[in-house]
């Protein structure tokens, strides 16, 4: 099936592999020429650690104050080393996630988001702060607004306790309603809401009751996904041991072609594989990863898309140290919280990138566009990946060589983007 679960709608946060994903209106030479950024602010800390969750996370029933202020004054010195190499690029976004950033004090929150804007030129298009349905955090959104936060991702999941139980997450059905309720309260009018489906022992009747409960909530956006079990986590462990049972693939399949029939029949345009929008509230920091553009990832684990240069004329990406104590440690002495080496994109898995990232979206791959970048049109390239995906009824191809996935291809679309990467260093003659 198409997409992988997550906390929130963060794009790609932190640790859990890098961005795989679309077309700004620019184009692909835009991307190139792009002068802004957007601040990903990963905050790892969780109530408790969801069993299929795979993201760098830290179970902290309590955040106490120390340790909030030990990771909040991290996160300002890596933004304060860190600003010169986005220098120049004005702010177009900020999105904190997590984990579960909304377990900061209102304090830590507005701290960082002003440290972040005054980081940078320009005034962001959107301010994001995950949220997940607890009494503390619901309290503290009129705190969130008055800080800057414009615009929250709300971690539903389901309306529906035993799917939530299923989860294994903390909350339970009426605490997600009344986040929602408070967060219309609090006077935020850009909401997102998340949701899952394909869940052991889920029927059709429980999504389609999820989906008759969030239109009737009528969010501006929704991160809808299908349950991926990643290896190594304890819901892995019950798959295999025959402990929990996921839906056949038929039925997953079923549950996620109900997605974007009902959300788009109430308005909300499927614009990406897992989102959905009403016009005008599609998600301007997520975009950045579907464009490849810079993103400053900070905190434990986050990942950063450095801005091109004429020594990486196709991108450059780096991680975090996904170790709490490294990174605290790290910050404290002043050094850099990068893993390993910065990784300088060879032009073969750019192409890759760039195309199954277009692919993800709506608009899709625009030939000449990539040709722009990578001096020849995805099909010099692909040839055999385009063949038989097109064949297959997954993808169609325009006449001047776009390409698009068609509805069923959105629906098993992990298999055409594989064929897309392996084939990505190949010329196809
Ligand atoms: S709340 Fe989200 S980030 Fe935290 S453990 Fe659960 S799935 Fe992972």
């Amino acid at each position: 099936m198409g997409s992988r679960s997550r906390c929130a709608e963060g794009a790609v946060k932190a640790g859990r592999g890098y961005p795989t994903q679309p077309a700004p209106a620019g184009g692909y030479s835009s991307w190139v020429r792009d002068t802004s950024v957007g601040v990903y602010v990963h905050v790892p800390f969780c109530e408790r650690v969801c069993p299929y969750c795979d993201f760098p996370v830290v179970a902290a029933r309590r955040l106490e104050p120390e340790r909030e202020e030990q990771y909040v004054d991290a996160l300002l010195s890596e933004l304060e080393r860190r600003r010169a190499d986005f220098g120049g690029l004005h702010l177009e976004s900020v999105y904190l996630g997590g984990g579960t950033p909304a377990l900061l004090q209102v304090e830590s929150v507005s701290k960082l988001v002003a440290a972040v804007r005054a980081a940078f030129t320009g005034r962001p298009a959107e301010v994001t702060l995950e949220v997940n349905p607890s009494t503390v955090e619901r309290e503290r959104l009129p705190g969130f607004r008055a800080a800057g936060v414009d615009r929250l991702s709300i971690g539903i999941q389901s309306f529906d306790d035993a799917v939530l139980k299923r989860l294994g997450r903390a909350h339970r059905a009426d605490a997600g309603r009344a986040t929602l309720a408070a967060a219309r309260g609090a006077g935020f009018d850009n909401v997102s809401l998340d949701l899952i489906v394909a869940v052991p022992d889920q029927s059709q009747a429980q999504v389609e009751a999820d989906l008759a409960e969030t239109l009737r909530f009528g969010p501006e956006h929704v991160s809808a996904y299908a349950l991926t079990v990643e290896p190594g986590t304890p819901y892995a462990r019950g798959v295999e041991h025959g402990v929990l049972r996921l839906p056949s693939e038929e039925v997953g399949v079923r549950m996620l072609e109900t997605l974007p029939r009902r959300l788009a029949g109430a308005g909300l345009e499927p614009y990406e594989i897992s989102s959905y929008a009403r016009p005008g509230f599609e998600s301007q920091h997520n975009r950045r990863y579907w464009e490849r553009t810079p993103v400053l990832g900070l905190g434990m684990g986050a990942w950063s898309i450095e801005p091109r240069s004429p020594g990486a004329p196709h991108g450059a990406r780096r991680r975090n140290l996904r170790s709490l104590a490294a990174y605290l440690e790290r910050a404290a002495a002043g050094g850099e919280a990068r893993e390993g080496e910065t990784e300088i994109l060879e032009p073969a898995t750019a192409r890759g990138e760039a195309a199954f990232l277009a692919l993800r979206t709506r608009r899709g791959l625009d030939a000449a566009r990539f040709a722009e970048e990578f001096g020849a049109p995805p099909r010099r390239f692909f040839a055999a990946a385009i063949a038989r995906a097109a064949g297959a009824g997954l993808l169609e191809e325009g006449p001047g060589g776009d390409l698009r996935l068609t509805a069923r291809g959105r629906l098993v679309s992990d298999s055409v983007f594989e064929a897309f990467v392996e084939a990505s260093g190949r010329p196809s003659d």
